[in-house]
C-alpha cells in the first residue's frame, strides 16, 4: 500500500512513521512534506526513501534538491505540490496531517481523487465539512478519523440511526483547575504543556482553551451527519476514555486506552484489520479514578463559542478558525495574552458575517476576511500584554 504523509515532520506525522516502521513491507513511503524544516524532512527522507518529498513553503532550490536526490528522492516544492502528491494515481493511502487551513487543500485533492484518507487535520473538516464530505463521496474516498476522540467514536458505532448522544471527553488541558485571575498571565510554554498529550504547538493552545474541543464537535457534526445537540462535551482528566456513544437502549459504549495517538493511527491505517501500534497495555488496576465533569463555561468560552459558529453554520465555521489560527499565533508569539484568544474570535466572529460556504473560494475569501479582522483585533488588544 502507498502512503503519502502530509505534515511529516509533525507530531501525527512522527507518529505515523513510528507504527508504520512496526509492519515493514505492509505500506511503502511514497511521499512525506514539511512546511519549511528541510533538515528534518531530509532527515526522514534518508531513512524511509521516499520516491517524493515537499517543502511547501520554499521555493526551488538546485542545492537542497541535491542532498534529497542521495536518498533517491525528488523533491518538490511549492504548496501546489501537495496536492499533486495527495492525488497521485499510486497513492492508495493520505495522511491529512498538516496544521490549520494550510492542511484543507490537499485533503481536498485526496478525497476527490478518491483515496483513503486518514484525518488528523481536523481545521480542514471545521472549515468545510460539506464540501469535504460530499468531496469523499463524489470521489469514492474513505474518510477515517485519526483523532482520537472521532476515531473512538468510530470504534464504538454500530447502528448510527439509533444513537442518543455522541460524548467527546476533554482532558480540560493544563489550567483546568487554575485560579481565573491568572489565566491572563500564562506563558505559552505554559499553555503547551498538556497534562497527558505531546502535540503540535497549535493544538496545544487549542487544548489549553478547550477550542480544540470546540472544533471537534464541528469535525463529529460532519464526519458522523449526526446534528449538533447529539453532541456533548465532558471534561475526563484522566484522557483514558477517549470517547463514548449512547444508544436509545441507554447503552454507553465506551474506547480507552493509554493516551498515545499510536493507537487511532494504527486503527486507521489497518482498518477494518487491526495491527499493532507499540502503545502500552492499559493496565486497569492501577485505573483508580476515571472521573467525568461538565466544562466550566467562564473558563472556556471557546467551545460556546465554537458551538454557535456550528448553529450559524455556512462560513461561520471557516471564520472562528481564521480567527483562533490568528489568535493563537499570536498568543505563542508573545503579542496576545491567553485570554485574548477567545475576545479575539468572538470579536471577529461577530464583526465579519457568514456566508454560504458553497466551494473553496467562498470558504477561502470568508478564511482570508477574518484573519485580516482577527488581525485588526490582535493589534488592539496587545497593549494589554505591556500594562
Ligand atoms: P505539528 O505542528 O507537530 O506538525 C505540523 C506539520 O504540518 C509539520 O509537518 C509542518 O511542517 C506542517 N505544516 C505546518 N504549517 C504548514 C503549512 N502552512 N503548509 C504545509 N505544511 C505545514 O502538528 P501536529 O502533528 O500536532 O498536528 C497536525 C494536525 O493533527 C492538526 O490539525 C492537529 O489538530 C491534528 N491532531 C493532532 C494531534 C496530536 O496528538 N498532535 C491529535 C489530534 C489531532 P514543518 O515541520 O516544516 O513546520
Ligand atoms: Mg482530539
Amino acid at each position: 500500500m502507498n502512503l503519502a504523509i502530509l505534515g511529516a515532520t509533525g507530531s501525527i506525522g512522527s507518529s505515523t512513521l513510528d507504527v508504520v516502521s512496526r509492519h515493514g513491507g505492509r505500506y511503502r513511503i511514497f511521499a512525506l512534506t514539511a512546511n519549511g524544516r528541510a533538515d528534518a524532512l531530509l532527515a526522514l527522507c534518508r531513512t524511509h526513501h521516499p520516491p517524493y518529498a515537499v517543502l511547501s513553503s520554499a521555493a526551488p532550490d538546485a542545492k537542497l534538491a541535491a542532498a534529497f536526490k542521495e536518498c533517491g528522492t525528488e523533491l518538490l516544492f511549492g504548496a501546489r505540490a501537495l496536492e499533486q502528491v495527495a492525488s497521485d494515481s499510486r497513492v492508495d493511502v493520505v495522511m491529512a496531517a498538516i496544521v490549520g487551513a494550510a492542511g484543507l487543500a490537499s485533503t481536498l485533492a485526496a478525497a476527490r481523487a478518491g483515496k483513503r484518507v486518514l484525518l488528523a487535520n481536523k481545521e480542514a473538516l471545521v472549515m468545510a465539512g460539506p464540501l469535504l464530505t460530499r468531496a469523499a463521496r463524489e470521489g469514492g474516498a474513505t474518510l477515517l478519523p485519526v483523532d482520537s476522540e472521532h476515531n473512538a467514536v468510530f470504534q464504538c458505532l454500530s447502528d448510527i440511526k439509533a444513537v442518543r448522544r455522541i460524548v467527546l471527553t476533554a482532558s480540560g488541558g493544563p489550567f483546568r483547575t487554575s485560579a481565573l485571575d491568572t489565566l491572563d498571565a500564562v506563558t505559552p510554554d505554559q499553555a503547551c504543556a498538556h497534562p497527558n498529550w505531546v502535540m503540535g504547538r497549535k493544538i496545544s493552545v487549542d487544548s489549553a482553551t478547550m477550542m480544540n474541543k470546540g472544533l471537534e464537535v464541528i469535525e463529529a457534526r460532519w464526519l458522523f451527519d449526526v446534528p449538533p445537540q447529539t453532541i456533548e462535551v465532558v471534561i475526563h482528566p484522566q484522557s483514558i476514555v477517549h470517547s463514548l456513544v449512547e444508544y436509545v437502549d441507554g447503552s454507553l459504549i465506551a474506547q480507552l486506552s493509554n493516551p498515545d495517538m499510536r493507537v487511532p493511527i494504527a486503527h486507521a491505517l489497518g482498518y477494518p484489520e487491526r495491527i499493532s501500534s507499540g502503545a502500552r497495555s492499559l493496565d486497569l488496576t492501577t485505573m483508580k479514578d476515571l472521573t467525568f465533569e461538565k466544562p466550566d463555561e467562564r473558563r472556556f468560552p471557546c467551545l460556546r463559542l465554537a458551538y454557535s459558529a456550528l448553529e450559524r453554520g455556512g462560513t461561520a465555521p471557516a471564520i472562528l478558525n481564521a480567527a483562533n489560527e490568528v489568535a493563537v499565533e499570536a498568543f505563542l508569539a508573545g503579542r496576545l495574552p491567553f485570554t485574548g484568544i477567545a475576545r479575539v474570535i468572538a470579536e471577529t466572529l461577530a464583526a465579519v458575517g457568514a456566508g454560504e460556504a458553497s466551494s473553496l473560494d467562498a470558504v477561502m475569501a470568508a478564511d482570508n476576511e477574518s484573519r485580516r479582522a482577527a488581525g485588526t483585533r490582535v493589534a488592539g488588544l496587545a497593549p494589554a500584554l505591556s500594562s
